[in-house]
This record gives C-alpha cells, structure tokens and sequence, in this order.
C-alpha cells in the first residue's frame, strides 16, 4: 500500500473536521476526494501532505509511520487553486525552483535543472514557452505550468487542491482529459480534491465520497453510481427523488398502498431512492405512483417531468424524451424499474 490513512481524526480548536478516516491508496492510483463544501476533502489532503497532524491515529508512506513527518520528508508534490507561480520568474525558473532550493550536494547543477524544466515542458505540452513570465500565459497554461513545477522534484506522490477550479468549464474540461493523460504516462500516485462530481467520476481511478468529516464510500465510478451505499451518497451523485415509504411484511407501502417492490428491509419507515431515468410511466395500473405534473424542464437532451405525489405532495422527476410532450399536465402514474431502500425515515 502506498499510502494507508488509519482512523485519522482531526480537531481545530476541538471542532472535529474528521472524525475517525481510514483509507488505503495504492501506488500509481489516481484518487479523487469528492464532497460538499466543508466535507473535510482539504484538511484529509493536507494531513497526507504533512501540512497538518492528526489530534488521533495515523498515516503510513510505505511500511513507514509518517504521521509526524515534514512535507519535505514524505517527499509530496503540490498544486493548488491558485496557482501560486513566481511572476517574477520565467516558467522555466518556476519549474526548477524546487530543485535550485535544494541543499548543497543534492542540489543538480544549473544546466542540469535547465535541461529537466525543459523535458518537462515537453511533458505539459508546451514546448518553447520556457523564457516566458506567468502573466504572458492562459489560466489553463499556468496551472500546467504549476504541475510541471510539483513533478520537478519527482515527488513520491502528487496533491492537486482543486486544481481546474477557478478555469471555465471548457478548459477544465480540456485540463482533465489532459491530465489523465499525463497520469497515465508518468504513473504517479496523485490525490485531487474536487467538488465537482463529472470531473470525479470522469478522472478518477477511485473517487473517495465526503460529507461531514467522514468517508460515505470509496468506489470506481459504476459503483459510486449505480450502488451508492449511503443515502448521502444517493442524493449527491447525479439526480434523485426520495419517497418516505413503509416496509411491511417484505413489501413497499406508499401512502398506504403496495407499490409492488419485494424489500428485505425490516418493518417500519424507510426510504425509497430512485433516478429520473428509473422512473417508468404507465397506465392507471395498480401498484403505480400517481401524482399532479408541476412543472416540465428541458435538461440537455431530455426533458424531465416533476410529478407531486401523495397526501404529503412528495415531488418525483421523471425523465422522458425531449420530442415526447404527452405527460406535459394532468395526473400520471409512474413505477420505478430500479430503486433503492434505505430503512429509517431519515
Ligand atoms: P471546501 O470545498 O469548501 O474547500 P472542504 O471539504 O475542503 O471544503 P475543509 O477545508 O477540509 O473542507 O474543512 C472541513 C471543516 O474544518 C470545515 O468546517 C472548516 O471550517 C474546518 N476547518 C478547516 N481548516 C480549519 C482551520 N485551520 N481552523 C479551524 N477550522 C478549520
């Protein structure tokens, strides 16, 4: 394992931004920490860093227990936000900055950090903007820039802060691509936070799902997709409806009829999760949810249809093709193909 964190729990000022974290990353694996505003992503990034300590637990490098190590000896790359070059260097300086810093006897010669900024340049694709100064470049340039300057000191593993965050969506979109690329040519092992859930998905190889200072799940993208293990998880991945339902006997009540769904849940309250695309229209029949259309909007290529259902006018989205408009008002009667429960009333 290249990095295992273990039962990390973290207080500023006894506020605790995590409460007991374990995880384990392999090396080469390209990770994403994925959640909410003030879900812990950054504090769990800088505690890998050695930015921070653990008030409990720890973090191993290796075979090593490395929680009260430096950032310079876990040997860690950076990137954040903003990116912070030196506007007063041209890139190339800015790439070798981290090696022209290094003690005397481990510090390569001038020529040496010269040649290696600029086979790095190669390597973010932008050959020949070496002379250049920051602000002679695009935000998208820069943060490259920035990554050539992290990997200059062939950090054991890389942490990117929200790397793409303050790029328009298309250039973070082009950066993304970009660096999946470059991961898969350099084989680091890298960490990005983000709270953006596509670039997550997309990008990563696990993404590490978020909310309030513990782990809800880490899984590959179909996992954290089609079976979220927590609520939370349901909810802020992709789009969702959520039914209060009661499990009696093995079956589904919804306003006190049977919805036709087996549960294995026990008895009592419990939640019914289900996706847009999993919402099935149909004709009166029984067992069907029926509701008051509300309102109607167009979502890229579909169209998703708001239904209110039951005494408590429970909302439902329900997507259907973009050139279908004969669900546009009235009552409709929908069953969900897949669903999942979640026992509580939450
Ligand atoms: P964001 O996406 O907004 O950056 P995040 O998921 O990265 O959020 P953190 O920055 O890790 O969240 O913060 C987690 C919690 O810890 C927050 O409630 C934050 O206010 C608190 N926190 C973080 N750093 C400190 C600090 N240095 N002192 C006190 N509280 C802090």
């Amino acid at each position: 394992m290249e990095i295992s964190v273990r039962h990390v729990r973290k207080e500023f000022d006894r506020y605790p931004a995590l409460h007991d974290v374990s995880l384990d990353i392999r090396s080469g694996e390209l990770i994403a920490l994925l959640g909410p505003s003030g879900s812990g992503k950054t504090t769990l990034l800088r505690l890998i860093a050695g930015l921070e300590f653990p008030t409990e637990g720890q973090i191993f490098f290796g075979a090593d227990d490395a929680s009260d190590k430096s950032v310079q000896e876990r040997n860690v790359g950076f990137v954040f936000q903003h990116y912070a070059l030196f506007r007063h260097m041209t890139v190339a300086d800015n790439i070798g900055f981290g090696l022209s810093v290094r003690p005397k006897g481990t510090r390569p010669a001038k020529g040496e950090i010269r040649r290696r900024a600029l086979e790095l340049l190669d390597l973010i694709q932008l050959p020949g903007l070496e002379n250049r100064f920051p602000r002679q470049l695009s935000g998208g340039q820069r943060q490259r820039v920035a990554l050539a300057r992290a990997l200059a000191i062939e950090p054991r593993v890389l942490l990117l802060d929200e790397p793409f965050g303050a790029l328009d969506a298309k250039v973070r979109k082009d950066l993304r691509r970009w660096l999946r690329e470059l991961h898969d040519k350099t084989g680091h092992t890298t960490i990005f936070v983000t709270h953006d859930q596509e670039e997550a998905l997309e990008l990563a190889d696990r993404v590490v799902v978020m909310s309030q200072g513990r782990i809800e799940q880490v899984g590959i993208a179909d996992d954290i997709y089609d079976r979220p293990a927590t609520p939370f998880v349901f909810s802020f991945i992709g789009e969702s409806s959520t039914l209060p339902v009661t499990v009696t006997n093995g079956q589904v009540l919804f306003d006190g009829s049977a919805l036709g769904l087996d549960a294995s849940e026990p008895d009592g309250p419990a939640r019914l999760f289900v996706r847009p695309h999993d919402l099935e229209i149909v004709g009166t029949g029984e067992g069907a949810i029926s509701g008051e259309v509300v309102v109607v909007r167009r979502a890229g290529p579909v169209r998703l249809v708001e239904i209110e259902a039951g005494r408590a006018r429970t909302r439902l989205e329900i997507e259907v093709a973009a050139d279908d408009d004969s669900h546009l008002t009235g009552t409709i009667h929908v069953r969900p193909k897949r669903w999942k429960l979640f026992p509580g009333a939450g």
